[in-house]
């Protein structure tokens, strides 16, 4: 089940009660950006804010969720499928530091790093993986649009955490807010894709046929993609928000036509 939180600085933001490690999905609530477009809590540069403006941002973010800015890596996303093994190193790269490569997602194992995708519309994953004792294991944090939804990018993040040593049924995800199936429609080339990397199974489940165009459910499909992975179905949370229905709680880039700031979803192993 997700939640959303008030913190007593003000930032509003969301959690699923099936992860046990520190996590957050932000909001576009409770930060000190000031342009329409990106209030109020712009987490990415290049969006119309100052840089000092999206530091102060992520300061309240930590401040709220309980981490230190300094401490997360979120790299520039190109819509792939590629996944890095994060270490302490590269702790502060993206907000701090150069980033040294881009890329959609990240694990690790590392106590001190907190890894983060940057979503307005695309769907942010954070996932865990523990071990017989309970004990976390590795964390991973997935930007999956469609792109990186259709090459497997959910299903990669699975297979890196099993290479950690944990068992299927020791992995948890939590696929948060973004973009429904109510308002996300996509050209035929998308369906197809679906049913060529996916299935005929994928389209019946997750593809609505509306008078106007397809509507396609990015977060069903991604629940499937872990589900089909072996990932127990009791192990995956699903938000039931839709990013761009909720222009007051999230920043959504297909309402925004483009202009809109960033919600940035972290997770961190200890
Ligand atoms: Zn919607």
């Amino acid at each position: 089940m997700f939640v959303t939180h008030r913190a007593e600085n003000g930032v509003v933001y969301v959690t699923s009660d099936i992860l046990k490690s520190k996590h957050a999905f932000s909001t576009r609530i409770g930060g000190v950006s000031q342009a329409e477009h990106t209030s109020e809590f712009n987490l990415a540069f290049n969006r119309g804010d100052c840089e000092e403006t999206v530091k102060e941002n992520l300061r309240l973010f930590g401040a709220a969720v309980g981490f230190a800015p300094e401490s997360v890596v979120s790299l520039p996303q190109i819509h792939s499928a590629n996944i890095i093994d994060v270490n302490v190193s590269m702790c502060g790269e993206g907000y701090f530091k150069e980033p040294h490569i881009s890329c959609d997602g990240y694990v690790t194992s590392e106590c001190g790093a907190v890894v983060g995708v940057k979503t307005a519309d695309c769907v942010p994953i954070l996932l865990e993986a523990h071990n017989a004792n309970m004990e976390i294991v590795a964390v991973s944090a997935v930007h999956a649009g469609w792109r990186g939804t259709l090459a497997g990018i959910a299903r990669k993040a699975v297979l890196n955490l099993l290479d950690k040593g944990v068992g299927l049924s020791e992995i948890k995800a939590a696929i948060g807010p973004s973009i429904g199936s109510c308002c996300f429609e996509v050209g035929s080339e998308v369906v197809e894709t679906v049913s060529k990397n996916w299935g005929e199974k994928y389209t019946d489940m997750f593809v609505v046929v509306k008078q106007n165009g397809f509507y396609i459910d990015l977060k069903g499909v991604n629940r499937q993609i872990i589900a089909d992975c072996g990932v127990p179905l009791e192990n995956i949370d699903v938000s039931t928000e839709c990013t761009f229905c909720l222009g007051e709680k999230y920043y959504s880039h297909r309402r925004m036509k483009g202009v809109r700031g960033t919600m940035l979803s972290v997770i961190a192993k200890d």
